[in-house]
């Protein structure tokens, strides 16, 4: 059960943001969620406002703002995205990359030279971006 672990990742860096903006009370939650994740939402949520209560955080609202995966190409430098290069697997292919996320090097090519060899530069995992 990662979301537990991500979401006291979150309330944690709420209540230090909390505490820096000297706010005492917070009323939503902006968090940025990549493209590519493997976070259950419903339980994700459930975690969070069950380690919310009794902090000032207790019944905020959370906001998400999904951003899109790109991935920079190491050996030739271009930047694509990953959802356009995900849609052109087969089932089989977008299964794998689903319950084993590294294999995503074996299926998925830079669209420009075919190296294998790139990074995700932003649109993965999970951050807490505001709050008010
Ligand atoms: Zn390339």
């Amino acid at each position: 059960m990662h979301e537990w672990a991500l979401a006291d990742a979150v309330v944690n860096s709420s209540l230090k943001l909390a505490n820096d903006k000297g706010l005492s009370k917070v009323n939503e939650i902006f968090i940025r969620i990549g493209e590519v994740n493997n976070i259950d939402i419903d339980a994700f949520n459930f975690a969070l406002s069950e380690i919310m209560k009794g902090t000032i955080l207790e019944n905020s609202k959370i906001i998400f703002n999904e951003i899109q995966a790109n991935l920079k190409c190491n050996n030739c430098g271009f930047i694509f995205n990953y959802k356009n290069e995900f849609d052109k697997l087969s089932e089989d292919e977008k299964e794998s990359i689903h319950f084993i996320p590294e294999t995503v090097h074996i299926y998925i090519r830079c669209p420009n030279c075919g190296s294998v060899d790139f990074d995700f530069i932003e649109g993965r995992g999970i951050f807490l971006e505001d709050i008010k």
